[in-house]
C-alpha cells in the first residue's frame, strides 16, 4: 500500500510559530545560489567577526544540526523516539589534517558509540573518513601512488583508528556507517571499508559502506561486491552530495567526469541499486538514505511484493535532520525502520556540512520548493489546529 508522503506530520505542526518562521526564512534565503556561493568562499574566513558564529548557530546550524555537543543532541534523540524514529549521531568533523585532530575526532565518535549503547533508538553510529585521516594521504592512496615510510605509518594509524571505531560499535551491538566522499578519495575509503566488512561482517552486518549512485561505476561496483565479497555486504545507498564539485574538478583538470550525465540517470542508477540489493538479501543488508519519494515508494512496493515486513532489520531508511520530515514520520507511522542523521559538533567544524546542505537546497529548484512548501503548509495547519 502506498504511503501518502504529502501528509504533514504531527511533529512539524507541533513546532512553535517562530521556529517555523525561522526555517521558512532560511529556505527562502538558500534559494539564492549566488548567496550560497559567496558564503561558501567567505564564511570560513569571517567566523571571527563578532556575532557571526552566533548568527550561524541561531539559523542554519539550528535547523540542520542537533547541537554542538552530544549532550545537546540528547533532546532531539529523545523527541524522535516518541515518534518511533531512530537517530544516528553524526560527529561532523571532516577537515582533520593533523594527528591531534584525527585523534580528537576518533574520541568524539567513540563517545557517540557509547551514547548509542545507552539509547534504544540509536541503532547506528557513523564516521566521515576525512575526520580521522588526512585528505592528502587519502588522495595519494586513491591514486595508487607509492607512500613514503611516514605516510605508510600514517595509513596504519588511520586503519587502527577506524578499526577501534568498528570494534566499539560491534561491542555495543550497533551498526556502523562509513560515509562516502569525493571520488578522488573514495578508492582509499572503499578499500578501508572493505577491510572492515571482511573483519566484522563474517556472520552479521556490522560495518556499512556507502555507494554514491550518481557515479558511473556505482552499479558495477555494487554487483562486484555482491558477486565476490566473502562476507556479508552492508550498504548505505545515496545519490551523492558532491556532483557540482566533481564536475567542476573534472572540467578543470581535463578528465571525463565520473558523474552520470543527468538527474534522470542518477535516479535510474539509484533505483537499479535498490533492485540489486533487494534481490540479494541472503547476503546484503542496506539502508536507503534518500529524500526521494519515488525511490522510497519503489522500495516499499518491492518489499510488499516480496512479503518483507516493514520492520525488517535488513532494510532501513534514513533522512537528514532538518530535511524531509514528511518522509521520515510517515514511514515511521507505518512501522518502517527509519532514522534521522543528526550532525553535531562545534559550529566551525560543521561548516562544510552546512554549506553542502545549503548548496543542495539552492541547486535543485524543485527540492527547495518542496521543503519550503512543506514548512508553509505546516504553518497553515498550525493556524487551523
Ligand atoms: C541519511 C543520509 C546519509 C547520507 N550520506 C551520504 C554520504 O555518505 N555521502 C554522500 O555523498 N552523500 C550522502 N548523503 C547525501 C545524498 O547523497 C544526497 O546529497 C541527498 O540526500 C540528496 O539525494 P536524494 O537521494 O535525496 O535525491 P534527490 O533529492 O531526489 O536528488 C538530488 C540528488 O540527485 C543527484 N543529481 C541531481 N542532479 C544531478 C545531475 N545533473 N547529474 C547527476 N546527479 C544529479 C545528486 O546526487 C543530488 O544530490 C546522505 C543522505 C542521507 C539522507
Amino acid at each position: 500500500m502506498q504511503i501518502d508522503f504529502s501528509k504533514i506530520p504531527e511533529p512539524l505542526i507541533a513546532k512553535s510559530k517562530s521556529e517555523l518562521n525561522a526555517s521558512i526564512i532560511l529556505f527562502r534565503a538558500v534559494h539564492y545560489k549566488w548567496l550560497i556561493k559567496t558564503g561558501r568562499v567567505i564564511i570560513p574566513y569571517i567566523l571571527w567577526i563578532p556575532g557571526m558564529k552566533w548568527a550561524i548557530k541561531k539559523t542554519v546550524f539550528k535547523h540542520f544540526c542537533g547541537g554542538e555537543t552530544l549532550t545537546e543532541t540528547k533532546n532531539v534523540v529523545e523527541n524522535l523516539a516518541k515518534y518511533h524514529v531512530n537517530a544516528i549521531s553524526d560527529y561532523s568533523a571532516e577537515q582533520a589534517d593533523t594527528r591531534e585532530k584525527q585523534e580528537e575526532t576518533k574520541k568524539n565518535i567513540l563517545e557517540s558509540i557509547q551514547f548509542a549503547g545507552t539509547q534504544k533508538n540509536v541503532p547506528f553510529a557513523c564516521v566521515k573518513i576525512t575526520g580521522i585521516c588526512a585528505r592528502p594521504l587519502l588522495e595519494k592512496i586513491s591514486a595508487n601512488e607509492p607512500l613514503t615510510a611516514e605516510e605508510t605509518k600514517m595509513k596504519q594509524d588511520f586503519l587502527e583508528r577506524l578499526d577501534a571505531l568498528c570494534a566499539a560499535a560491534d561491542q555495543q551491538g550497533k551498526k556502523f556507517f562509513i560515509d562516502a566522499e569525493e571520488t578522488w578519495i573514495n578508492p582509499a575509503i572503499n578499500e578501508a571499508a572493505e577491510m572492515m566488512m571482511a573483519k566484522y561482517n563474517k556472520e552479521k552486518h556490522v560495518v556499512y559502506t556507502t555507494i554514491q549512485f550518481y557515479t558511473k561505476d556505482s552499479v558495477a561496483y555494487l554487483q562486484r561486491l555482491i558477486d565476490t565479497a566473502p562476507y556479508k555486504v552492508a550498504l548505505k545507498l545515496v545519490r551523492g552530495a558532491y556532483h557540482e564539485q566533481e564536475n567542476e574538478r573534472a572540467a578543470k583538470m581535463g578528465y571525463p567526469t565520473p558523474i552520470v550525465e543527468n538527474r534522470e540517470a542518477a535516479d535510474a542508477s539509484y533505483n537499479a541499486g535498490l533492485r540489486l540489493c533487494i534481490d540479494h538479501l541472503d547476503k546484503v543488508s542496506f539502508c536507503a538514505a534518500t529524500h526521494n519519494a519515488d525511490s522510497l515508494s519503489l522500495l516499499i512496493n518491492m518489499m510488499e511484493e516480496r512479503n518483507i515486513s516493514a520492520g525488517s532489520d535488513v532494510i532501513s531508511f534514513s533522512q537528514l535532520y532538518g530535511m524531509r520530515d514528511n518522509l521520515t514520520y510517515n514511514l515511521a507511522g507505518r512501522g518502517y525502520n527509519v532514522s534521522k542523521y543528526i550532525p553535531y559538533g562545534p559550529v566551525k567544524e560543521t561548516l562544510p556540512y552546512l554549506i553542502r546542505r545549503a548548496e543542495e537546497n539552492a541547486g535543485i529548484g524543485d527540492q527547495m520548493g518542496e521543503e519550503l512548501q512543506l514548512l508553509q503548509r505546516a504553518k497553515k495547519e498550525k493556524r487551523l489546529s
